[in-house]
């Protein structure tokens, strides 16, 4: 029929019209973000991790340091876990590397800083802070709890085949 076009178009705009304010008042006001949502920052679980250093090497700006010491029974102690965000292009390449699902993008987006200083994230930002993982290349990270989880129970106590490999390098095998 002639025109029924502009009687569409004005019934989807006298629909907008009578639809209330969608606007979120932010601050006092927040949208909750998308579960695969990559925001600012990590999270790191120390009890995950083992030390390997694989997100080290993955990333490109050589901004995660990691050191580790020998603990007992063989396993290796987390001695320094940093990340510089200063530096950090959030490309998530090192959450992707971690075989142990030990480090997470964060879902945070306010964390402006006066520092460069306060950027830099070690051990007792990690274990400290509220932990808000993203699902971002880890579906499973969805409703993890806050708190810190379990240990893996097929965490390595050794990373053993380093250590062989480690061991043959020294004597120039
Ligand atoms: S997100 Fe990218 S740049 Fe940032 S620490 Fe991970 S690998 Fe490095
Ligand atoms: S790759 Fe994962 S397990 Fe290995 S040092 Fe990094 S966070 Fe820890």
């Amino acid at each position: 029929m002639y025109g029924l076009g502009i009687v569409k178009g004005m019934i989807v705009t006298l629909r907008n019209f009578l639809r209330g304010p969608i606007t979120v008042q932010y601050p006092d006001e927040r949208l909750q973000v998308f579960p695969r949502f990559r925001g600012q920052h990590f999270v790191w679980y120390e009890e995950r991790c083992t030390g390997c250093a694989i997100c080290a090497k993955a990333c490109p700006h050589g901004v995660i340091t990691v050191a580790t010491s020998e603990g007992d029974n063989g396993s290796r102690n987390v001695d320094r876990y940093e990340i510089d965000t200063a530096i950090c292009m959030f490309c998530a390449l090192c959450v992707e590397a971690c075989p142990f699902q030990a480090l997470y993008i964060g879902q945070r987006f306010e964390l402006a800083a006066y520092r460069r200083s306060d950027l830099y994230l070690d051990k007792q930002y990690f274990n400290t802070v509220r932990k808000e993982p993203s699902a971002y290349f880890v579906p499973d990270a969805t409703g993890l709890p806050a708190e810190i989880p379990a240990p893996r129970a097929d965490r390595p106590a050794e990373p053993a085949a380093a250590k062989e490999l480690e061991v043959a390098m020294r004597k120039g095998a």
